[in-house]
């Protein structure tokens, strides 16, 4: 595989259920050599059309579901620092603050899809969300080695970026905050077969274990999952897949009855010229 890159960023890591502060700072690319980010290719196979109304416009646009997202990312980001720095959790009240600050500034710096007052209501279950967070998942997060550390790697002629929120000896750690997950979509995540190649690019091994902290307004729940060399080698036909729909410039609206074709998941709802505006008659 290929090689890694460290550094820090600011919370974030943006998929379609968490929005990002700022892009995390890889080394440039190889030249001739093409590069997708793991969020790029997040978007591009859910919906291209997703992906072009997001190229096209100067304003970063959001749900108040993925500010959560953000907010929920900060305060993980300041416990698992500290946790590396001082061998000890961050505080309850630090994480609340950091989720309740990463919230105001994330709707503030972003076109926010939905109206002022739902957005008030997202920042007043921050601090619900930051208590689960630090009663459940943070105790389950030990002996950390890297935080949101942005990793580089070849697949192939392919090169693939992404930032693994966690990782630590037992593993890669992925922390959800939108639509709650289940074991099969833990299993079939492309993106933890991606980490896991970074975490070859960075460790020189696969991880052990991969694990997704799913954390909804009435709990939370995590789940496992182990990737193999096959699965290492199918995903670079999909990056293929990428590649090819990225250099074509087709946008295609995501497939009929996707759950993320929703206002609640896609910031481009309201703006959308085929899902949005068809049901906006
Ligand atoms: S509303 Fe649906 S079709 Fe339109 S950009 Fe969003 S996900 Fe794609």
């Amino acid at each position: 595989m290929g090689r890694g890159a460290c550094g820090s960023r600011p919370p974030g890591g943006l998929d379609l259920d968490r929005g990002e502060l700022m892009q995390p700072k890889y080394p440039p690319p190889t030249p001739g050599v093409f590069r997708i980010t793991n969020t790029e290719l997040n978007i591009l196979l859910k919906c291209s059309l997703m992906w072009q109304l997001r190229e096209d416009r100067k304003s970063r646009r959001i749900t108040v579901n993925m500010a959560i997202g953000s907010a929920v990312a900060a305060g993980a980001k300041l416990d698992n620092l500290t946790k590396m720095a001082e061998g000890t959790p961050a505080r309850m009240s630090d994480l609340v603050d950091s989720g309740v600050e990463a919230y105001k500034l994330e709707v503030e710096e972003s076109e926010v899809q939905e109206s002022h007052l739902e957005q008030i209501k997202g920042l007043s279950i921050i601090p619900q969300y930051m208590r689960l967070y630090g009663s459940r998942i943070s105790p389950r997060v030990i002996e950390v080695l890297a935080v949101e550390e942005p990793i580089v790697s070849a697949v192939g002629e392919i090169e693939i970026a992404g930032t693994p929120d966690v990782i630590s000896t037992s593993g890669i750690g992925d922390l959800k905050t939108g639509k709650p997950w289940d074991q099969d979509r833990a299993h079939n995540s492309r993106q933890l077969t991606i980490y896991d190649i970074l975490h070859i690019a960075r460790f020189g091994k696969p991880s052990k274990l991969q694990w997704i902290d799913s954390l909804h307004s009435t709990g939370h729940d995590r789940y496992y999952t182990v990737r193999t060399a096959e699965d290492h080698r199918r995903i670079y036909n999909v990056l293929l897949n990428a590649k090819r729909l990225k250099e074509s410039g087709i946008a295609l609206p995501a497939p009929e009855g996707s759950w993320y074709c929703s206002r609640k998941y896609c910031p481009y709802w309201d703006v959308c010229p085929v899902m949005g505006g068809k049901q906006k008659g």
